[in-house]
């Protein structure tokens, strides 16, 4: 008996359950057993451990996380999907440990299990919001493995100073070290998106912040990024007070005041937003 789902059994479920698949949802679903696998393998997941997943969709991938014998959450906003779920796996891996959490993602909190990995192929409208809500709720998450529209994957793993370096490859290196894994072809999905995919992974190391100094260095990252054409101190008047003060808190954090957003860590922007914290007044 098949594992995996392959393009025929993907048809059969969409119409038993008479989906038509929603871009507002994101709902492009893998058709392809052997991507699967690759992103099974590239994530590394073992017999055992706790994977969760978000969005799990008509569950290829779930499938496939099931099969290396790791527990499964998956996290499913779609009512539909969600309940079919459980009975595809029962017919196909009647062994596998899976537990489904019928829920917008960004609402999770709580899990039953404490996940040691995740691995998703994001809805693209929400992949970096969901990202970092999970790494910020889940601290039991030392690594994940997620597909996502390319572009969005090469600026989660962009260092300062590169083109596509923004607000979510700064945010994103506050949890870890993130690298790109290779681009995925369109037509593994359906139906076919107008996007190419890529994986991109990550390692938790997390910088040695509070959550008020996370949230302080966030606001930061967010007015650096609003107006790139501007001189950074211009920038963050808007958290800081006036270009002014600004200026002088790049200063005491070891900046210079002429420094751009785009050539900034997430260190730089943490040590700002420790200088504004120290600063009297
Ligand atoms: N994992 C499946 C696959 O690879 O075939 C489906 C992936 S599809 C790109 C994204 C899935 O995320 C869909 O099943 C969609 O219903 C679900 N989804 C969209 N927004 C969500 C949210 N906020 N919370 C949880 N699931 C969501």
């Amino acid at each position: 008996m098949a594992t995996l789902l392959g393009p025929a059994e993907i048809r059969d479920l969409a119409e038993l359950l008479d989906i038509q698949p929603t871009k507002k949802l994101g709902q492009n679903f893998v058709i392809d057993a052997n991507t699967v696998r690759r992103i099974v393998r590239v994530a590394g997941v073992v017999t055992g451990e706790t994977a969760v997943e978000i969005g799990p969709g008509l569950g290829s991938l779930t499938l496939g996380l099931l099969e290396t014998g790791a527990d499964v959450v998956a996290v499913e906003i779609d009512k539909r999907l969600a309940a079919q779920l459980p009975i595809t796996v029962a017919e196909m891996q009647p062994e596998a440990k899976l537990t489904v959490i019928t829920e917008d993602a960004m609402k999770v909190t709580e899990l039953p299990q404490s996940p040691s990995v995740l691995v998703a192929n994001l809805p693209y409208n929400v992949s970096v919001p969901v990202l970092l809500h999970f790494l910020e709720h889940f601290p039991s998450l030392t690594r994940g493995l997620v597909m996502v529209q390319a572009e969005v994957g090469e600026r989660l793993a962009a260092p300062p100073g590169s083109k596509v370096y923004g607000a979510p490859s700064a945010k994103a290196a506050w949890y870890g070290n993130w690298k790109t894994h290779g681009k995925v072809s369109r037509q593994v999905f359906w139906p076919v998106p107008n996007v190419d995919s890529i994986l991109v992974g990550f390692d938790r190391e997390e910088l040695p912040g509070t959550e008020e100094e996370r949230l302080a260095t966030f606001a930061i990252i967010d007015a650096a990024f609003q107006q790139r054409r501007k001189m950074l101190r211009q920038s963050l008047s808007v958290v800081l007070g006036d270009s002014a003060t600004a200026s002088t808190l790049m200063e005491a954090a070891g900046l210079a005041p002429t420094s751009r957003g785009e050539e900034l860590t997430v260190l730089d922007f943490l040590a700002i937003a420790r200088a504004a914290k120290a600063a009297p007044g």
